[in-house]
């Protein structure tokens, strides 16, 4: 008995002591689980701030952000997510996004497949959310063994930018039909004067197409003198980095044949300031320049004789008579008159006296100088300028020009026999005391008038006073 009660204490000592060891390995769990425990919640804290940060800085981001699973159901979103879909996040999350968008923007089924295929291929692509376009661009994040995890897709709203780029490309287009239409040659040429772009009229105005001007000079359409005086007066503007304005110059068209051009343009340069060349137009004036010199021909001409006209010849006189004068050079003036001309008017037709006058002048600038001047200052009064010339010579080519005049015919109707008519000329040559031409149109007249009373068809250089 005592025995068995010996035993038994033993055994509840042992089990007294293994449950003693049994607490304090509870204990000591139980306080390494409650560290492991703060642990845990520490770091969940921490992973929960990072979360927090990451969105805040997500929703900072004006474009619309979102993460979806391979079932396309929204895991995540930012700010401007919400804000496009139009509803509050916990409305979005777990959602297929099928379901989201179209609570406010229907019907979008077309764009989100195509945000799918983007998703895949990894692309990016361009829709439309109501009035807005957005640039989509899809990245699928894998797990460190290569398996899908979620994709990310970015929507930038490019609604304003394809608008600029839009209106861009419209006034692009109004520029270049504007420059296309235009009848002038639009150009740019790089800072060493080497075309860059010629606008297609260049083909009407030089024959040329726009491409075989690519790299040339304005000099290559030139003429070597024509290209030197223009390139003397363009390099002068181009260092200067003046603007050229209406600057005349005569091209060759590819056939050859002159074409006067006026070009005006404008000096390019960068966004730094450095120049760039310039930019400018060409107009075709050709047409302009010779009814330009016709006006001028026919403001200078006598019509009936091609002689200078009065006042023309007025103007060339005084302009002689300054040169003399300035370098002591001689100059003689002859005034010639046709004798007899009304009797050969009214004897055969006015026709004929018209014929005559005509025949004169011929022979006059037939027989003249390249540098005389010979002018029709009344009906049937001639005055002749012979610049470097001493009275003496002059006498010899009124001389030659009385009896060439005298030798002349002028044919009437067929079978009528020709007519002869005659002139008187006074001479004057230049002295000290002359300084303007009526001086020496006065003495020729009275010289003239020797001539007439002497009996007519001869030279006078006399003068009655
Ligand atoms: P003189 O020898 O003294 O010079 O005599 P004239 O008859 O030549 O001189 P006058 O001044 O009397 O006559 C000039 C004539 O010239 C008168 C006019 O009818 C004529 N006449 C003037 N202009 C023209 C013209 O353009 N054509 C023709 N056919 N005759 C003209
Ligand atoms: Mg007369
Ligand atoms: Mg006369």
């Amino acid at each position: 008995m005592g025995d068995s009660l010996g035993k038994l204490r033993h055994e509840l000592e042992v089990a007294q002591r293994a449950l003693a060891e049994a607490e304090e390995r509870c204990a000591r769990l139980h306080a390494e689980n409650l560290a492991a425990m703060e642990e845990f919640e520490d770091t969940r804290k921490q992973i929960e701030r990072v979360k927090q940060e990451w969105m805040a800085a997500l929703d900072v981001v004006e474009d619309p952000i979102f993460l979806h699973d391979k079932d396309f159901r929204i895991l995540r979103c930012n700010l401007a997510y919400q804000r496009y879909a139009g509803i509050p996040y916990a409305q979005i999350i777990g959602r297929h996004y099928y379901e989201v968008f179209p609570l406010t923007h229907a019907p979008l089924r077309n764009c989100l497949q195509r945000l799918e295929k983007t998703a895949v291929a990894g692309q990016e692509e361009d829709v439309e959310f109501g009035a807005h376009t957005f640039r989509s661009r899809a990245y699928t994040v894998n797990d460190q063994q290569g398996g899908y995890l979620y994709s990310v897709h970015i929507l930038d709203d490019i609604t304003e930018r394809r608008k600029a780029a839009e209106a861009l490309a419209a006034n692009e287009k109004r520029f270049r039909e504007l420059v296309e239409t235009i009848s002038d040659w639009v150009w740019e040429v790089d800072e060493q004067g080497r075309y860059t772009y010629c606008s297609p009229r260049v083909k009407d105005l030089l024959g040329y197409e726009p491409a075989e001007l690519i790299g040339k000079t304005p000099f290559d359409l030139m003429a070597a003198g024509e290209a030197a005086r223009v390139g003397d007066i363009f390099g002068r503007h181009i260092a200067a980095r003046e603007p050229l304005r209406c600057l005349e110059n005569t091209n060759l068209h590819k056939n050859g044949q002159p074409v006067v051009l006026e070009t005006s343009g404008t000096p390019v340069f960068d966004a730094h300031g450095t120049f760039k060349g310039y930019r400018g137009i060409d107009r075709d004036i050709t047409e302009r320049k010779r009814l330009e010199r016709e006006l001028e021909y026919q403001a200078h001409t006598d019509v009936l004789t091609g002689l200078h006209n009065r006042r023309h010849f007025f103007e060339l006189a005084e302009q002689e008579l300054t040169r003399s004068r300035r370098y002591g050079k001689q100059l003689s003036l002859l005034m010639l008159d046709v004798d007899q001309f009304k009797l050969l008017n009214d004897t055969y037709g006015h026709h004929v006296g018209d014929t005559v006058l005509q025949k004169l002048s011929e022979i006059c600038t037939r027989t003249l100088r390249e540098i005389d001047i010979a002018g029709r200052i009344g009906g049937e009064e001639f005055a002749i300028l012979l610049p470097e010339t001493m009275a003496d010579h002059a006498l010899e080519v009124a001389e030659r020009l009385r009896l060439a005049i005298a030798g002349a015919t002028v044919q009437r109707e067929q079978g009528d026999c020709p007519v002869q008519f005659t002139v008187s000329i006074g001479i004057t040559s230049l002295v000290a005391t002359d300084s303007q031409i009526d001086e020496l149109l006065r003495r020729a007249d009275a010289a003239l008038y020797v001539a007439k009373q002497a009996g007519r068809n001869r030279v006078s250089a006399e003068e009655v006073t």
